[in-house]
C-alpha cells in the first residue's frame, strides 16, 4: 500500500488546485475505477475529491492524484491509501 502526503507548496501544485471534484472524475476516467469510499486505510469517507500527493519517500517531486474525502484532503499527516496513484501530469 502506498504511502502519501498531501501537497501544501503551491509552487508544486502544477497551476492546479491541491484538491477538486473535477481532479476526481480525471481519476476516475483515467483508471475506469468509481470508488464510492475514501481510499485512506481506515476512512470510510464518502464526501470524494481527488488530492495532489507526493510519495514522501520518493526522492523527485513528482505529483499524483489519488480518490480521498475532503477530510482527508485537508490532513497534513501522511497516510497510507489503497487506490492506484495517477501522475497529474499524465490527467
Ligand atoms: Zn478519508
Amino acid at each position: 500500500m502506498p504511502i502519501v502526503k498531501n501537497i501544501k507548496d503551491k509552487s508544486l501544485l502544477g497551476g492546479k488546485p491541491m484538491y477538486s471534484t473535477d481532479l476526481l472524475k480525471k481519476w476516475e476516467s483515467k483508471t475506469g475505477e468509481n470508488p464510492s469510499s475514501c481510499s485512506a486505510q481506515g476512512c470510510y469517507g464518502r464526501d470524494l475529491v481527488g488530492v495532489q500527493v507526493q510519495e514522501p519517500n520518493n526522492f523527485f517531486d513528482d505529483s499524483y492524484v489519488v480518490p480521498v474525502c475532503k477530510s482527508c484532503a485537508e490532513k497534513d499527516t501522511e497516510y497510507y491509501v489503497s487506490s492506484e496513484l495517477v501522475k497529474t501530469e499524465e490527467l
